[in-house]
């Protein structure tokens, strides 16, 4: 039987996740699962899950665990991610999001059912490289078309359908350094645990999106070629 490839793209905000994590979900043909798109599009709709995460969002805070989980427990489920395979980016960004859903290290229950998980990748890039590349990034807000403006304080630029891609609620300086630090208090303690399971793999995030992604398919490709053996 052929597997699907279930990985998990970790990485400070503006290191390239949202990038690599869709040229990866398109190479290996698997969904790109965003928990960061799941909550913006809650807001926009304005449901019960939005109107409690607008605020936390758009201050660069971190949603609650529980609810992070009863989001992705639900798309995982309707999604059939344990079949489909996939790559999730944003999620986990704690420990405890990790426990919950992958299961607890070293293994305690063999009941566990979660969907499991072939690669957690890490894409380093300096805190100075990210902080640049925020306040030059610009968003659509309808397609999630992304790019970057040379001036910081150029606006919007158009996306090519036509939107206005602009500045996201939360790249302001002040949600900006939030979310750096709750990164490194929050979401940093992930790597060991990741590493310590044996799934952790580190690639250089730094240049340009095309050269990291030669990078990335060279390091997940012992891992991608275990995951599509036959068993
Ligand atoms: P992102 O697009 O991944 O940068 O996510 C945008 C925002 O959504 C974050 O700054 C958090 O407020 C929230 N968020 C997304 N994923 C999570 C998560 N796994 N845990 C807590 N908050 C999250």
């Amino acid at each position: 039987m052929d597997n699907r490839p279930r990985i998990v793209v970790l990485g400070r905000q503006g290191a390239g996740k949202g990038t690599q994590c869709a040229l990866l979900a398109e190479h290996l043909a698997v969904p790109h699962v965003s928990t960061g798109d799941l909550f913006r599009a809650a807001v926009r709709e304005g449901s019960p899950v939005g109107q409690r995460v607008a605020g936390i969002v758009d201050g660069g805070g971190l949603v609650p665990d529980d609810l992070v989980l009863d989001v992705v427990w639900e798309h995982a489920a309707c999604s059939d991610l344990a079949a489909s395979g996939y790559v999730l980016d944003g999620f986990p960004r704690t420990v405890a999001q990790a426990e919950a859903f992958f299961g607890p290290f070293p293994p305690a229950a063999s009941t566990w059912t979660g969907p499991g998980l072939d690669v957690a990748l890490e894409l380093e890039v300096p805190v100075e490289v990210v902080v640049e590349r925020i306040s030059t990034r610009r968003v659509c807000p309808v397609d999630g078309w992304t790019s970057t403006v040379e001036d910081a304080t150029v606006e919007s630029v158009p996306c090519p359908d036509g939107h206005p891609a602009v500045q996201r609620s939360d790249d302001t300086a002040e949600a900006v350094r939030r979310r750096l630090t709750l990164y490194d208090t929050e979401t940093g303690p992930l790597s060991p645990w990741f590493a310590a399971r044996g799934e952790l793999v580190v690639v250089d995030g730094n240049g340009p999106p095309d050269q990291v992604f030669t990078r990335v398919l060279r390091a997940l490709e012992p891992v991608l070629d275990r995951s599509a053996a036959p068993t």
